[in-house]
């Protein structure tokens, strides 16, 4: 009798079950595009910006320089590269006078949602997603994570700064304009808190990093999908999703504040690489990502910023709702091969 594997997070207590059994390799997940409907007007688009709430911040091109701006006097300019509105229907609101922000929780489980909730447009060009942007844009996305990032987490009452995104209908993404979400929370949620918390327990016992030790293991293991100066891409051990991977800095940060240009620029390649292998191999599929970090200082040591994308490939049923544990069909090792391949078409 042969089982399925039962596998563990490196850090949360969360377990897949690698259900190889049903042996679908990657690309039984290719999917025909459904067509989308068009015609309707896009609020994200270049000529637009009255449809959309003021900017917070703005990148614009000004006689060939690029100046940081914002949305003042009604002036809505159409000169941009980069666009941050607050997010129309926002999860968190900033407070409205400064004793709200002393007093966000009101008894032990119930406090008011007081944070940011931000839309990053990520281009004026509608398709220009991160498979396929050009790589100035898309390393103006990257300052443009890190600049909301400072911002946000100067202020007090932001304990957590989450960045995401949500590509594809089932994916999540209400516009198809390419777009980045931001939200700033007054709590640390549970999944950073808890993958923070396993990372101090293993350099209190350690004194090392334990993302330093994943990348030393996954750069020679199976999984491993690409590796260059200064990232490395894996199929994570207990991957909850087909083609599932991360992305990781090989220079240890808690955070991206510290990215210098090269590494800004090599993570933009670095992303830009892995996303389009994804897009060739299961044609173009949805996907979420977002950003592992942490903006106290005191995890300087023990955390390790990464990025974690989610293909939409299968669609998670009862079990893993009732349970909070995970049915994968592809085993990482297949994940990662596969797309080892495609990166290097
Ligand atoms: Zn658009
Ligand atoms: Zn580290
Ligand atoms: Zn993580």
């Amino acid at each position: 009798m042969v089982y399925n594997e039962l596998r563990k997070d490196y850090l949360l207590n969360r377990w897949v079950v690698i259900a190889t059994e049903r042996s679908r390799r990657p690309t039984d997940f290719v999917k025909q595009k459904t067509e989308q409907a068009q015609g309707s007007v896009c609020p994200l688009c270049v000529g637009n910006e009255h449809m959309t709430p003021p900017a917070v911040m703005l990148y614009l091109k000004q006689n060939g320089e690029i100046k940081t701006g914002k949305d003042h006097n009604g002036q809505r300019p159409q000169n941009w590269l980069i666009r941050v509105i607050p997010n129309l229907y926002p999860a968190f609101s900033p407070p409205k006078d400064p004793t709200d922000q002393e007093q966000i929780m009101k008894s032990e489980n119930l406090g008011n949602a007081i944070g940011h909730h931000e839309v990053l447009i990520e281009s004026p060009n509608h398709d220009e997603h991160p498979a396929d942007a050009e790589m100035p844009q898309l390393t103006l996305l990257i300052n443009a994570y890190i600049d909301r990032l400072r911002d946000l987490s100067s202020k007090p009452y932001v304990q957590y700064v989450s960045i995401f995104r949500n590509y594809g209908r089932e994916a999540g993404a209400s516009l198809l304009h390419a777009h980045s979400q931001i939200t700033a929370t007054p709590t640390v949620p549970r999944i950073p808190a808890e993958e923070m918390a396993a990372s101090k327990n293993f350099y209190d016992r350690h004194q090392k990093c334990v993302f330093c030790d994943i990348i030393e293991t996954e750069t020679k293991s199976p999984r491993l999908v690409l590796d260059n100066r200064h990232f490395v891409v894996f199929a994570p051990y207990a991957s909850v999703h087909p083609l599932e991977f991360w992305i990781l800095p090989k220079k240890h940060a808690a955070n991206l504040l510290n990215l210098n240009k090269a590494e800004t620029e090599a993570f933009a390649e670095t992303l830009k690489t892995s996303l389009k292998a994804l897009k060739r191999l299961v044609n173009d599929p949805p996907y979420n990502y977002g950003f592992h970090l942490s903006i106290n200082a005191e995890a300087r040591d023990y955390y390790h910023w990464h990025l974690e994308v989610y293909p939409r490939l299968s669609i998670w049923a009862g079990f893993e709702k009732n349970t909070g544990m995970y049915i994968n069909t592809v085993k990482p090792e297949a994940s990662a091969a596969e797309l080892r391949k495609a990166v290097q078409v």
